[in-house]
């Protein structure tokens, strides 16, 4: 039985997963390498949820309440009540492995330990804790309050109790899930970010600017976004990396990742959490920056 839910990592995800824990009902930790981390994390959950308020998808007493539910921390130690962990941290399967190493000693014999992430392997994961077979893949849709769908997949080792248990879990959270096999980056990211990547190269190749990718998109194929826009939404690092991960883990040459891409990232241009991307964010407006 689920109570105390852990998240790792205060970023654009592990605060979005510990919203809507605690606007279930459940107790939630969120930990981060930093203070300023958890408390900017915070800050960001209390933000989404007042504006959630304004627009009237939820009471100031359910914003109270569900705040009131969620603590944090840079202290691994407090994640060792939880009977849940969801680890969020950054898409780098060395910081992954870390992060394991850290919080396993410190986890209840059978708590369970759950990864978000959008496209590393399960099973490969699992190996890094010293608990396969309560380890898997919760993997949320982001923005996470908004979005219906969560991805379950279970490596090899994955235990029946485990699936079902996170199955529960997440249909308190009133999403939908699909089941994955363990592949690299599971169905949605396989389908949805080699479709960027090719929206990138488009850029790159000088078929189109970044207004024309995007509007074509949106009023061609009736994306809600265009690609360029979710790209960095998304966040050009967490592209890359599942780029990297689909050419690495299926040896074809048509994921390899845009150069263009590339750039952005080692520019330090990640999209919107660091204020640039293919947009620039630091006005009024977002503004192409191609
Ligand atoms: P992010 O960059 O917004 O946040 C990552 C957080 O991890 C940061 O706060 C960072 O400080 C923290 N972190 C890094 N190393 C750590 C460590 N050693 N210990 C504790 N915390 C650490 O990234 P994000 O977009 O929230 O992505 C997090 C995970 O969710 C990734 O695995 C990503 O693939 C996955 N995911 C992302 C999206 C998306 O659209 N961005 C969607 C679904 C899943």
């Amino acid at each position: 039985m689920i109570k105390n839910v852990g998240i790792v990592g205060a970023g654009q995800m592990g605060c979005g997963i510990a919203q809507v824990s605690a606007a279930a009902g459940y107790k939630v930790h969120i930990y981060d390498i930093s203070a300023d981390r958890v408390e900017a994390g915070l800050a960001t959950i209390n933000g989404n949820m007042a504006r959630q308020v304004s627009s009237g998808k939820l009471t100031d007493e359910e914003r109270k309440k569900a705040l009131s539910l969620i603590k944090g921390s840079a202290d691994v130690n407090d994640l060792s009540p939880m009977d849940l962990v969801i680890e969020a941290a950054t898409e780098d399967e060395s910081v992954k492995r870390k992060i394991y190493g850290q919080i396993c000693p410190v986890l209840k014999a059978d708590a369970i330990l759950a990864t978000n992430t959008s496209s590393l392997s399960i099973t490969r994961l699992a190996s890094a804790t010293d608990r396969p077979e309560r380890f898997m893949g919760i993997h949320f849709m982001n923005p996470v309050p908004v979005m219906k769908l969560v991805e379950l997949v279970r490596g090899i080792a994955t235990e029946e109790g485990t699936f079902s248990t996170a199955k529960q879990f997440v249909a308190t959270l009133d999403k939908t899930i699909t089941v994955a096999e363990d592949f690299p980056a599971f169905i949605v990211n396989r389908i949805l970010l080699p479709m960027i990547n090719e929206a990138i190269y488009t850029l790159y190749e000088g078929v189109g600017s970044v207004d024309a990718i995007d509007t074509a998109m949106k009023l061609g194929a009736n994306h809600p976004m265009g690609p360029l826009q979710l790209a960095d939404f998304i966040g050009l690092d967490t592209c890359l990396s599942i780029m990297q991960v689909l050419h690495d883990g299926l040896a074809d040459s048509k994921y390899r990742p845009c150069p263009l891409l590339v750039k952005y990232v080692e520019a330090g241009w990640l999209g919107r959490k660091s204020g640039r991307g293919f947009y620039d964010y630091r006005g009024e407006v977002p503004v192409p920056t191609r």
